[in-house]
């Protein structure tokens, strides 16, 4: 099967810069997440500095990766304009930005698109079960929202990756429904570049408060 593939490996170089921890939702293993208004966005000062860092390192992609401020708060669009002039800032730089600041409103994206080379979002897992546990105070983890997101990304032409985090207490038989459903949405556009497969690892925040949600939570 290898020798029918092709044998050319590429890769990018990339830096990850975050413009806000905040999130509105509470997935019960996130060691990113901060209260809203506890994380100050990155300014573009900031920004610029970091970048001019960058410049003599090889990097090449810049990931733009965010925590989310809810879609209906007063405070999204400035969020949202937050971190499309850190992407233009990117671009001019020119370096290659991709984003992943959570679901989108189709508007949002086809705009965002304007000033990123590819965009992602992990559909996780596609099985609703999730949100009587890991997922009860994430409505961002919607599997239905989620799997949207690809459809969108695929009808607007941008290259997207995706992916599924293991081990949050789905079952074996998730896995591949939820590679199906990423399988057909690229069947439909040919636009997902990559497909991340993410173990579930326990953060400093978990360990210190002690609590073990995903296994317990595991079904064998
Ligand atoms: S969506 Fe969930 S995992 Fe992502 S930053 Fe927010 S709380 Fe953390």
């Amino acid at each position: 099967m290898f020798s029918q593939m092709s044998r050319l490996v590429s890769y990018s170089p990339a830096y990850t810069i975050v413009p806000t921890y905040e999130c509105f939702n509470r997935c019960s293993y996130c060691n990113f997440r901060k209260e809203p208004g506890d994380s100050p966005w990155l300014t573009m000062a900031e920004m610029k500095q970091e970048l001019a860092g960058l410049c003599e390192q090889g990097v090449v992609e810049i990931l733009i990766l965010s925590g989310e401020v809810h879609p209906n708060s007063p405070r999204r669009e400035a969020w949202y304009d937050r971190i499309y002039e850190l992407c233009d800032e990117a671009l001019n730089w020119g370096f290659l930005p991709h984003t992943n600041a959570g679901p989108l409103k189709f508007e949002e994206m086809a705009r965002l698109k304007q000033v990123n080379v590819s965009m992602g979002l992990m559909l996780e897992q596609m099985t609703r079960e999730l949100l009587q546990t890991v997922h009860r105070h994430a409505p961002s983890k919607v599997p239905s929202i989620r799997l949207q997101q690809l459809d969108w990304a695929g009808e607007l032409k941008i290259p997207f990756t995706t992916g599924l985090l293991l081990g949050i207490g789905e079952s074996p038989s998730d896995w591949g429904w939820t590679l199906e459903a990423i399988a057909k949405s690229h069947d439909r556009s040919g636009h997902i570049q990559e497909v991340i497969v993410q173990p579930y690892s326990e953060g400093s925040r978990q360990r210190s408060q002690g609590t073990d949600l995903i296994l317990a939570n595991y079904r064998k």
